[in-house]
């Protein structure tokens, strides 16, 4: 039997509601700041997630799905190497969106210098091979915010205050969610910060694991997100990011924390929070819920000035976040809350003698026409099967058609809950259902 592959889910049902009620909230409150939706391709050319997100870390070293057509392939297992490929005939499935959405801004000059600025959002599946476990996945779905050309503080806050905002809207209290801040510099002062923070976990490298000694050549801020208990003891007492910011970066996260404030946005100022994709500069958050600290982050973000040139732009500020569907799901089920809703009732038009099918068949079109959900049976089943099926269907109401309510030009409305029924005039029955469905 064909199965899936393990770590990539179909939606349906409940999960599939849950997708489109979370894209519809975010929809409609990304509206209100401004955002514009932008869909781009699953697939992307290799480089263009290696330059921006970075060669050293784990996502484009690990993680990433690469692609090449089959015949291309063919070519390489002959060959047995990749070399002699144009950059054009090595792809990836997208890790993440906003690599994807910078090319875009590039390749269609979308905040041009000193113009306006380009405000994007988007909603898909990402792909990452990560080993699956409870809140990872190999695809997964998220939603996500771009804030190109905009350097001012104001809007990282906008974009920080919007995550909150949409987390409301999906249901989570303030007090269920714990947001985190941090700001990692910039180009004029992180440099000199990651020297010192690899010098300390050289100093103590008989303690920390292989991983974090590969990192400190790599991509030493990365130690502080090590899971392994001796590195992460160690890693408290490296250097702090906070006492080695350069002037502008302070201000600029003195501001950013101000707007906060005025917002009434509770944060916790975290030294340690660094994100795993290199383009972050300055303000980066991310955001856990009260209780499900299990699967991880549910969302995080962060300025990315250095990422549109990165991609072959113009220099251009940037920031943004992104959330993860399934992992909003499985905190929301542990705050005993769901996106999903019942799937939407409506009515079912049962057919009480098999020669009046086609009187079926056009009064369920007319109810579909006025807007009415309706189900029709398409099994020649008995009534009472039509019952049934309308029950399973979540059907409140049932509109049987029958040879003595055709005599009387009428129909029978039989509430599915009550049982009780009633007659109404067959040129009554949309005006009828319509009253009674709102
Ligand atoms: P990241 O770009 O890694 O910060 O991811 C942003 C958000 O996407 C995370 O906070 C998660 O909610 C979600 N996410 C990232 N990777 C996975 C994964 N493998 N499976 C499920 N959700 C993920």
């Amino acid at each position: 039997m064909a199965q899936r592959i393990q770590g990539m889910e179909d939606l349906l049902g409940d999960s599939m509601r849950s997708w489109q009620t979370m894209v519809e909230r975010s929809r409609a409150l990304f509206e209100t700041y401004g955002f514009e939706m932008i869909e781009t391709p699953a697939l992307e050319q290799l480089g263009t997630f290696v330059h921006g997100i970075g060669e050293s870390t784990d996502v484009v070293r690990k993680e990433m799905f690469r692609a090449f057509s089959g015949a291309l392939l063919e070519d390489i297992f002959a060959r047995g190497s990749e070399e002699g490929l144009k950059p054009r005939q090595r792809m990836a499935l997208r890790p993440e969106g906003t690599a994807g959405v910078a090319r875009a801004v590039v390749e269609h000059n979308l905040a041009p210098q000193g113009a306006s600025p380009a405000k994007l959002w988007y909603a898909g599946a990402m792909f990452r091979g990560e080993r699956p476990q409870k809140g990872r996945l190999r695809q997964f779905h998220q939603v996500g915010v771009e804030f190109f050309g905009a350097a001012d503080p104001l809007a990282d806050a906008q974009v920080i205050v919007m995550f909150m905002d949409v987390l409301k809207a999906f249901g989570f209290e303030s007090t269920d969610v714990k947001l985190r801040i941090n700001s990692m510099g910039d180009a004029a002062c992180r440099p000199a910060y990651r020297e010192q923070v690899r010098s300390f976990i050289l100093e103590h490298k008989e303690k920390m694991c292989d991983d974090c000694l590969e990192r400190a050549e790599l991509n030493p801020l990365r130690a502080f997100d090590c899971k392994n208990p001796a590195c992460r003891i160690v890693m408290e007492d490296a250097p702090r990011v906070d006492d080695h910011l350069c002037d502008e970066c302070d201000t600029h996260y003195q501001q950013v924390k101000a707007y906060l404030d005025r917002a009434g946005i509770a944060y916790e100022e975290d030294s340690r929070l660094v994100r795993g994709l290199d383009y972050y500069t300055r303000t980066v958050f991310e955001v856990d819920v009260c209780g499900a600290e299990d699967v991880g982050a549910i969302g995080g973000g962060g300025r990315y000035d250095g990422l549109v040139e990165l991609t072959g732009g113009k220099p251009t500020p940037g920031v943004g976040f992104a959330l993860g569907f399934e992992r909003i799901v499985l905190a929301l089920e542990s705050l005993g809350k769901s996106l999903s809703g019942d799937a939407a009732t409506g009515v079912y038009v049962a057919c009480a003698d098999s020669e009046l099918t086609a009187e079926a068949f056009s009064l369920s079109l007319e109810l579909r026409r006025a807007g009415i959900r309706t189900e029709l049976d398409s099994q020649g089943r008995s009534l009472k099967s039509q019952f049934k099926q309308a029950d399973k269907l979540g059907a409140c109401l049932c509109i049987i058609v029958g040879a003595d309510e055709m005599k009387n030009n009428a129909v029978t409305v039989r509430d599915m809950e009550s049982h009780e029924q009633e007659l109404v005039q067959r040129d009554d029955i949309v005006a009828y259902l319509t009253e009674r469905l709102a």
